[in-house]
């Protein structure tokens, strides 16, 4: 297991706890990847198509022997256990399990695209990650992620929901 991977969680429809719970169980349930870190989870206003329900979003890091296409196969696996349904673009969904960084690399293909392109903008992605790695840099841009986390002026719309401590992907909801 030596690829070093980070995703994204988000849900906005129904229990979303729960959703968020149950794709970590089954990222941590999967034989070739172990759960490494997770951020805590923060409650984000909707951005793109504002006409929703807020989002929990966390950050997850792990180690896996899959490589990049079979770590989104299996995200989009996981996504269509817990009852994802795509119907409009950026709207409603129980789960969604993004591909952040995978090792260094840089990629572009019709499937996939990694670093993921908009994660740099995305204060819902930032905020979580750079909990995990505050020092964290991607293969596309020269700065440090904090850099460009420092420079979005208005962070309102990430609050921290539920704080996280520790690293045992077991007990992590309890209470
Ligand atoms: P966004 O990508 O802007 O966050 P989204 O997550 O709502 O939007 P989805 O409908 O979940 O978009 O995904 C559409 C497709 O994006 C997936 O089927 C997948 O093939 C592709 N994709 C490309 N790069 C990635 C990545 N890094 N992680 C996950 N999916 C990706
Ligand atoms: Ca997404
Ligand atoms: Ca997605």
């Amino acid at each position: 297991m030596n690829n070093i991977a980070y995703l994204s969680l988000g849900s906005n429809l129904g229990d979303r706890m729960n959703y968020l719970k149950h794709a970590i169980q089954a990222l941590a349930c999967h034989p070739k990847i172990n759960v490494l870190a997770i951020s805590s989870v923060y409650e984000t206003d909707p951005v793109g198509y504002t006409d929703q329900g807020k989002f929990l979003n966390m950050a997850v890091k792990i180690k896996t022997s899959l490589d990049a296409e079979e770590l989104l196969e299996t995200c989009l696996e996981i996504e269509k256990s817990l009852g994802r349904v795509r119907e409009t673009k950026w709207g409603p969904r129980t789960i969604d399990l993004d591909i952040l960084l995978y090792n260094n690399e840089n990629r572009k293909t019709d499937r996939l695209i990694i670093p993921h392109p908009r994660m740099h903008e995305r204060l819902f992605v930032l905020i979580p990650i750079l909990e995990i790695d505050p020092f964290l840099k991607i293969p596309t841009i020269d700065k440090p992620l904090i850099d460009i986390l420092e420079q979005i002026p208005n962070k309102e719309g990430v609050r921290l929901w539920k704080q996280i401590n520790g690293e045992d992907v077991y007990a992590l909801f309890e209470s």
